[in-house]
């Protein structure tokens, strides 16, 4: 039992959700170190807000930096179906007559550094250059963590609470293997930046497109950036994207498949046309999965560390935030209370998981092949609002499970995943 504590939280991960959480109990004057194993701010993929990161930069003090920077405005997301046919702009200020409807396409390498530099500035002691190896763990509980330095040294660090917010990595999830893949969304998706291409004028200019290719096999994002750029990827099942695309030598190419499925995607072609590929294509895949708990004793998991949807709504980014913030919430009252509990660190779950479920039963409907939110919403008019309210993120803020006994007449929707 350690009777001194270097720190009262180590974050581990400088992404928006360590960022948040790190900000948020140091503004209260707890002792808060960050360690982020990237030495630079590096290339990341997961560039389009929603509308309801708003509350979060708010509480963060990010809003007046984020409006004053060069990042694209966005105000609507666009469906395009496998027909080529636009949807019209699902507008977010439709059922939100506030600022909040407006939001940004970032660039993740300055706007992951800008959330950092404002934790340093509410007063979060952050290292670069430092990755964690290991959560220490005596049985279920954290006790500290065993760092990797830039230099080769090895450092044991100990805190009340320890929060991974690693991303994909999800070192606490592996450590205990917590993590399942969500079965029905073994997904993959491969992309890259583009200069130049054409963009639509107005408040249009800064949406998000989201592309079907002709027989719905894949689809497409467009997210408009600074310096001209706009960061193109597609996203199909992980088989039929990569695995059955393999040459006879077993290899793949994944620039030709990346070029065959724009083939499919006549919209999409006719925008990058005379516009520039600027790096080589990048791939990920079986990014959808979810821990099945979400704390423990003297442990926190935020953003990807819990879990990732899918990337159609653009909700990681928020998903990271809020939780980000709801765990500051339960770390702050567990200082008051002196109580590190499961019970107490997990106490924000049930409400998170309730939000996650609301994104991820909208998931399941847009990888429905008979399904699309043209038929939907002339079928059920009345639940334009809700939609916008999801696409928008109030999923905490505004009650949007009314629209979704009628979505399952014309969708099969997925059994909710408990946690622990
Ligand atoms: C194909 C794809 C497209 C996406 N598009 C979007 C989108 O348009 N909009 C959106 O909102 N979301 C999108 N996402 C999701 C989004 O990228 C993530 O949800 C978001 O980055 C999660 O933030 P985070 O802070 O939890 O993790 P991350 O942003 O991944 O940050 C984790 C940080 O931890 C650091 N780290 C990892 N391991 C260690 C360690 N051992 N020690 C120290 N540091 C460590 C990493 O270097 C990293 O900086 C997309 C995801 C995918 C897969």
């Amino acid at each position: 039992m350690n009777t001194y504590q270097n720190y009262d939280t180590i974050v581990i991960g400088g992404g928006p959700g360590g960022s948040t959480v790190a900000t948020l109990v140091a503004e209260q004057g707890y002792r808060v170190l960050l360690l982020e194993r990237e030495s630079e701010p590096t290339f990341k993929i997961g560039e389009s807000l929603i509308p309801a990161t708003y509350w979060t930069f708010k509480r963060l003090g990010m809003l007046e930096k984020l409006r004053t920077s060069h990042f694209p405005q966005k105000y609507s997301v666009q469906f395009y179906s496998r027909s080529g046919k636009g949807s019209a702009p699902f507008y977010f200020f439709q059922t939100n007559p506030h600022e909040s409807a407006v939001t940004w396409q970032v660039l993740r390498s300055e706007f992951d550094q800008m959330l950092l530099d404002n934790a340093k500035e509410k007063g979060v002691e952050v290292r670069r250059g430092v990755g964690v190896r290991e959560v220490l763990l005596d049985g279920d509980t954290a006790t500290g963590v065993l760092t990797q330095n830039a230099d080769g040294t090895r450092e044991t660090l100990n805190a009340t609470v320890i929060v991974d917010s690693t991303g994909q990595r999800s070192l606490i999830g592996r450590q205990l293997n917590l993590n399942t893949i969500e079965p029905n969304l073994k997904m993959a998706s491969l992309f890259t930046h583009y200069e130049g291409g054409h963009r639509d004028e107005g408040i249009d200019e800064g949406a998000t497109l989201i592309l079907h290719t002709e027989e719905k096999d894949s689809w497409f994002w467009s997210i408009p950036l600074p310096y001209n750029r706009t960061s193109i990827g597609v996203v199909g099942e992980l088989d039929y994207l990569l695995q059955n695309r393999r040459d006879a030598d077993g290899k793949l190419d994944t620039q030709k498949i990346f070029n065959e499925e724009l083939m499919k995607c006549a919209p999409l072609k006719q925008r990058l046309e005379g516009a520039k590929q600027l790096f080589p294509i990048q791939t990920t895949k079986d990014f959808s999965y979810r821990a099945s708990r979400i704390a423990g004793n003297n442990w926190v998991l935020v953003g990807d560390a819990f879990g990732f949807l899918d990337p159609v709504y653009s909700t990681g980014l928020f998903l990271a935030l809020k939780s980000g913030e709801m765990a500051a919430d339960v770390i702050l009252e567990a200082f008051r209370k002196d109580d590190f509990s499961e019970a107490q660190l997990g106490s924000f779950g049930p409400a998170f998981v309730d939000g996650m479920e609301a994104f991820r039963k909208l998931v399941y409907a847009f990888y429905t092949k008979e399904f699309s939110f043209a038929r939907f919403l002339s079928e059920y008019p009345e639940h334009q609002g809700g939609i916008v309210d999801i696409l928008s993120g109030d999923v905490f803020r505004k009650d949007v499970t009314h629209i979704f006994p009628d979505m399952a007449e014309m969708c099969p929707l997925p059994p909710e995943m408990p946690i622990g």
